[in-house]
């Protein structure tokens, strides 16, 4: 039988509890695809999904160390709402890519919202928490050429669909 493994494209039903709440899920949707060995998903989980095989449930506890890090402990930095896409929306928890001093894609998630104020941060909402995954592996198939060019899968057979 087929075992998650590097440059695998993998379907998980997955439910994320944080501090007791549950923060996201797949449960009643789609399930969510993702490339194994790509960053797609936090090390903890995909460690933990490493060599299991469709049907398989994993509950798993990642640390921050192995989930979104640890809080850098700078304050969110204020900048003007007209900084963004006019027709972006722009709440809490979202998420943009802003270039970092070397070019590359750098992560900003929206901490809060002032008035005409966003204050950003490169802290990931759920840094410093313990993630706890309830995950059930739904299929597991080869990535394309295209998709490990990518980095990320595409539609269920691995058509370009954005
Ligand atoms: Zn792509």
């Amino acid at each position: 039988m087929t075992q998650v493994a590097e440059n695998k494209v993998v379907l998980i039903h997955y439910t994320l509890t944080v501090d007791g709440q549950v923060v996201d899920s797949s449960d009643g949707g789609d399930p969510l695809p993702y490339l194994h060995g790509h960053d797609n998903i936090v090390p903890g989980l995909e460690n933990a999904l490493s060599g299991t095989e469709t049907g398989k449930k994993v509950q798993v506890s990642v640390d921050p160390s192995e989930g979104y890090g640890q809080p850098s402990g700078t304050a969110p930095q204020g900048v003007p709402r007209d900084a963004f896409p006019e027709d972006a929306p722009v709440q809490p928890g979202m998420q943009f890519f802003v270039q970092d001093q070397g070019g590359n894609p750098a992560p900003i998630w929206i901490a809060k919202v002032e008035g005409e104020t966003v204050f950003i941060t490169q802290d990931h909402p759920l840094a410093g928490k313990t993630l706890e995954f309830d995950v059930e592996v739904v299929s597991i198939r080869e990535a394309t050429s295209e998709e490990l060019q990518h980095g990320h899968p595409h539609g269920p057979d691995g058509t370009h669909s954005h």
